[in-house]
């Protein structure tokens, strides 16, 4: 294998110490990295020497909560809460196919690599009965983008007749959906080091799925070794559905449904009281912090520094594009700084920990924070090279200010396990054109198929 070395830029390893190099280098042999340091990198061998100057190192940014199929949806029901949006949607969602979450996922993802993100997750929840494999289609988009992909198998079971919010015909049985969750572990997981896929366990929400299938998803995740993951406490209509149907608020329901621990993460964690937060950190429950998706649908401010002081693991996501069109990841970065700032004075949260909340407590959600996350020998070769000498940021001496208090910077390379994935600010893996016309086409298609 060759070895790479990216040179003369800035570096922020996000370790556990904050080490930064303002002039430093990173090695990285095959999808290892080897070397991690200031200055010039002494070789004992032949390798590539990457110019960086002008630019800054960190980790792959790691996306934690995501719904590519939602690529092919966007602009709709603009002003509408959760519950409102979810309703006006659904209906268009019944049209999709394999053909459809195709398109939409090697878009949205490759999206997400022009914004920085080496790994994403995705939460795939609406499987109509014979509209092809969802799940497989959104694996192979993954493979062709070239992202590490960590696709959470969804399921809704509790339609609008037994009290949920769903129209009946998009959920599946509680049977259904345990048993086409457990045929996508067995097919699909792959729990080697160096996975470029891993399947978690995912039913949707409190107002979606039945508490069995919650209890039996738990049980199955616990099973086959993988995890969890599913919304919680993101709106105060979740929070009155949940006291109203179950007589607690969201985190105590899925307490008793054995849903906290270190192997599940919750996406949004807006409406958090005291004793829910002391709750998730002593269970190391983790918290995929959406804060664009939150705004666009006015659903609140989750308390992120206060999870970060008690010590709940937190990521970063940009949720799907039907509730957040932007789809950008670093653009997350500074959206998570804002609204902490918003909530909780210019204290509340700095640029480092925006970062840190983007890779390393990403990492740590997928339960991968041995492998990613960080800029560390023995770690993988997940990194993103940000262009910082533009108009756009030239000028401001502190590189991780300017990243996350600046523009969306370019992308001068993007390596995922080692391979080039994004150069130049361009996808090398598919050509950008022809990701949005197939996306235009889908859109096309799910909008004709929900007026039919
Ligand atoms: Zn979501």
């Amino acid at each position: 294998m060759t070895l790479t070395v990216l040179e003369g830029c800035a570096v922020a390893t996000v370790d556990a110490a904050g080490t930064e190099h303002r002039d430093g280098h990173v090695a990285f042999d095959g999808d290892t990295i080897v070397a991690v340091g200031a200055g010039r990198y002494e070789a004992q061998r032949e390798v590539e020497r990457v110019d960086a100057s002008g630019c800054l190192v960190t980790p792959g940014l790691v996306n934690t909560h995501h719904h590519l199929y939602q690529w092919a949806t966007r602009g709709l029901a603009q002003d509408q809460h959760l519950f409102g949006w979810l309703t006006e949607l659904y209906p268009v969602w019944s049209a999709i196919d394999a053909e459809i979450v195709g398109a939409a996922a090697a878009a949205g993802l490759g999206w997400l690599a022009l914004s920085g993100c080496t790994t994403s997750t995705d939460h795939h929840y609406v499987f109509p009965r014979g509209v092809g494999d969802l799940l497989a289609a959104e694996i192979e988009a993954a493979q062709r983008i070239g992202l590490r992909f960590h696709p959470c198998r969804g399921s809704m079971d509790l339609g609008q007749t037994d009290g949920g919010l769903p129209p009946d015909r998009l959920v599946e049985s509680t049977a259904d959906a345990l048993a086409e969750t457990a045929a996508a572990i067995d097919r699909w997981h792959d729990p080697a080091p160096a996975s470029m896929l891993r399947i978690a366990v995912a039913p949707c929400s409190p107002f979606s799925v039945t508490t069995q299938l919650m209890r039996e998803a738990a049980d199955l995740a616990r099973d086959k070794g993988v995890r969890l993951h599913t919304h919680l406490a993101e709106t105060r209509e979740e929070d009155e559905f949940c006291r109203e149907r179950y007589g607690c608020d969201p985190v105590e329901y899925a307490d008793r449904l054995g849903w906290l621990g270190a192997d599940v993460w919750l996406a949004h964690g807006v409406h958090l009281g005291d004793a829910a937060i002391t709750r998730l950190a002593a269970t190391g429950t983790g918290v995929a912090h959406c804060p664009s998706s939150n705004a666009r649908l006015g659903a609140g401010i989750a308390p992120v520094p206060r999870l970060l002081a008690a010590g709940v693991p937190v990521g970063l996501g940009v949720d799907g594009a039907a509730s957040q069109e932007a789809g950008q990841l670093a653009a997350e970065l500074r959206q998570a700084l804002y609204v902490a700032r918003i909530a909780g004075g210019p204290e509340a949260m700095n640029a480092r920990q925006a970062l840190a909340i983007g890779t390393a407590g990403g990492a740590a959600l997928l339960g991968r924070a041995d492998e990613i996350g960080s800029l560390e020998p023995g770690k993988l070769a997940d990194i993103a090279v940000w262009r910082l000498d533009g108009i756009g940021h030239a000028g401001i001496d502190d590189p991780v200010a300017a990243l996350v208090f600046g523009p969306a910077a370019p992308i001068a390379s993007l390596f995922v396990g080692g391979r080039t994935v994004v150069r130049d600010d361009r996808l090398v893996t598919a050509e950008e054109g022809a990701l949005a016309a197939d996306l235009a086409a889908a859109a096309r298609r799910m909008a004709n198929g929900a007026r039919t």
